[in-house]
């Protein structure tokens, strides 16, 4: 595979219900870390491997421009979002490959969470076709090749590489990264228990970007639903 020199971009998948500080604080670690152009964010739809995201997707996606706002870096990808059909990440990445072209090094961004699940995803090896994958600690979830899946141990085990390429350019895709980011313990799962049951003197604490909070609280999202 020859090296490309052009910048690596970043790409964040989620379902982002809703985006909270942690996702930002990983965009800017990986941009940091891996000399990203930018990140795209990538919200799902109907995420094809597990439950459908509660809140609807027109919030999800206002919360995630307000919290995009203020980084030129940071863009928002809507279509998956906006499919009316369940979105699989391999499918993702071949439309970014058609859009951007096969030399632009990808790198999908990941917590640690998602490393430990990858051979849960839907042809889950063809990813490294298109894309580079980049993984950032995350509390409770060690990146230990004797602690994840053994599929997935053995991909890490031959992926595996400290840098994107060399002094003469960047591989457009098929290496796993690990890079650095102060660990937050802070979860989508957590906040929308949060507000489902606190005060409003609780949810100013609430680590999200303060836009996205009034968003909420205007709408009245996240009463009453299981977290
Ligand atoms: P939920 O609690 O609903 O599962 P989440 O907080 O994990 O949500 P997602 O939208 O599922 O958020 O995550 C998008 C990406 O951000 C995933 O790759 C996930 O691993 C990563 N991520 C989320 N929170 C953190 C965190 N605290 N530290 C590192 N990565 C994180």
């Amino acid at each position: 595979m020859s090296l490309s020199v052009q910048a690596p971009l970043g790409l964040l998948g989620g379902t982002f219900d809703p985006v909270h500080n942690a996702h930002i604080a990983l965009a800017h670690a990986a941009m940091r870390e891996l000399g990203l152009s930018g990140v795209r964010w990538i919200p799902s739809g109907q995420p094809g491997h597990r439950n459908a995201p509660a809140t609807p997707v027109e919030h999800r996606l206002a919360m995630l421009r307000l919290a995009i706002a203020g980084e030129p870096r940071f863009t928002l990808d809507e279509a998956d979002a906006l499919s009316a059909m369940p979105t699989y990440t391999v499918n993702t990445l071949a439309r970014l490959r058609a859009e951007l072209g096969p030399d632009v090094p990808l790198v999908f961004i990941i917590g640690a969470d998602q490393l430990a699940a990858l051979d849960t995803w839907r042809d889950w090896r063809r990813l490294f076709d298109s894309t580079h994958i980049a993984v950032a600690e995350r509390p409770g979830y060690p990146v230990e090749r004797e602690r994840l899946p053994a599929p997935v141990a053995a991909e890490l085990a031959t992926r595996e590489a400290a840098t994107l390429g060399n002094g003469s350019g960047n591989a457009p895709a098929g290496r796993i990264l690990r890079f650095a980011m102060a660990p937050l313990d802070v979860s989508a799962t957590a906040i929308r228990s949060a507000l489902a049951s606190g005060t409003s003197s609780t949810l100013s604490g609430l680590p999200l970007p303060p836009p996205v909070l009034s968003h909420i609280q205007s709408h009245a999202l996240y009463r009453n639903t299981t977290p």
